[in-house]
């Protein structure tokens, strides 16, 4: 008896050694496992950093299956889908938050939030919106309003956007400039369907929203040729000299026409060749070139652009000059002076096109409204400029 006694006194404390260490491997376990969770975070977030999503998406998943409760990681995960393009997977990973029975109200409203903007990106406007009105009076209210707005643009749906857009003035964004625009676009489409009395009216909104707004100007002489009344043309487009002189490039062509269109040619050729004096970059050069080259001819054309070579001498004058002169070659020069011009020509390419100045998108055409970004006016009326602003 006393020896099975004895024996025991030596086996209990080695039981007790055992669960000991096997408690003690446990918590090991467990501390290995909650260390490597901000280990992993900042890995991923390493990854991030570099640049390189692929791998950040890598670390993100394997820390979000390790820890399926924290609604965060779901969404960094998310975040990471969409900006790779990646939005179906997106979509999913915000529907399976959504699904969650334990998600506090505010995860739910940022859930229905991201969701909306991935149909977005995905160009699912119709779901994108129905998600937004749901945010309506919530803490995401403004969030999902802008995002609102965004659609509203892109479905060209301009009477909510000015509805919105003024709702979402305050102090720090008045959105004038933007309502200005919806107004310009609401004149476009008037303009159109020759609606001559909505075309006024939209464009004095927008002058009224903005008084600097230059294409409302724009449009309004552009609707006064349309209905064939010239003077008012000149007046309206005269007024963009006081708002921002440059934007007279976009319309010097029209401008010159509506001159003759009164008889008063000479006086629409001085205006322009005074704005070129003290615009040198006004883009109004090859406008007079044409109208000189027509009505005095090659010599007097080359006469006037080497004047105005003279005076600025820039790249897109000589190649003027260069034109003129190819104009009276004798046919032995011509070749080579057709070489010139056309090296001039492709070496400056950068000068012949507008660029946005929000993206840096270039285009040879003229946008109110970048296709690329979908700023607002980012455009400055100068070929070659970069950026607004003079
Ligand atoms: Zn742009």
């Amino acid at each position: 008896m006393i020896e099975i006694q004895l024996w025991w006194l030596i086996i209990l404390p080695v039981f007790f050694g055992l669960g000991w260490l096997a408690a003690r491997i446990d918590i090991k376990h467990v501390l290995a496992e909650t260390r490597s969770l901000p280990a992993q975070y900042f890995q991923g977030l390493n990854h991030l950093l570099n640049g390189d999503t692929n791998r950040a998406v890598e670390v993100y998943v394997d820390i979000a299956k390790l820890h399926a409760e924290t609604s965060e990681l779901q969404f960094t995960l998310g975040h990471l889908f969409r900006r790779r393009g990646e939005l179906e997977r997106a979509i999913r990973m915000h529907q399976r938050l959504l699904d969650r029975k334990d998600l506090s109200d505010n995860h739910r409203q940022q859930a229905t939030l991201e969701l909306a903007i991935d149909f977005m990106k995905a160009g699912l406007y119709d779901r994108a919106e129905d998600l937004l009105h749901q945010l309506a009076d919530t803490n995401f209210a403004r969030q999902a309003r802008r995002e609102l707005l965004a659609i509203y643009q892109q479905e060209h749906e301009w009477k909510k956007a000015i509805e919105l857009a003024q709702q979402l003035r305050d102090e720090s964004h008045g959105y004038q400039h933007e309502i200005a625009h919806f107004h310009c676009e609401l004149a476009a489409q008037a303009m159109l369907h020759a609606r001559h009395e909505e075309v006024s009216r939209e464009l004095e909104a927008a002058l009224q929203a903005n008084r600097q707004c230059a294409r409302a100007r724009v449009m309004l002489g552009e609707h006064a040729l349309a209905q064939q009344q010239h003077e008012q043309a000149i007046t309206e487009w005269g007024l963009i000299e006081k708002q921002d002189v440059l934007y007279l490039a976009l319309v010097a062509r029209h401008l010159l026409a509506a001159f003759d269109a009164v008889g008063k040619t000479a006086e629409g050729e001085r205006y322009l060749q005074g704005l070129l004096q003290q615009h040198p970059d006004l883009d109004v050069l090859d406008v007079l070139y044409e109208r000189i080259l027509a009505r005095s001819g090659a010599e007097a054309v080359s006469a006037f652009v080497r004047e105005r070579l003279r005076e600025h001498p820039t790249m897109p004058g000589l190649r003027k000059v260069l034109e003129a002169y190819l104009l009276q070659a004798p046919s032995e020069q011509q070749p080579d002076l057709e070489i010139i011009v056309r090296l001039i020509h492709e070496e400056n390419r950068e000068n012949t096109v507008y660029y946005c100045g929000e993206c840096g998108f270039r285009t040879r055409q003229y946008f109110w409204h970048c296709p690329a970004c979908n700023a607002w006016e980012s455009y400055p009326p100068v070929r070659g400029q970069r950026r607004l602003g003079h």
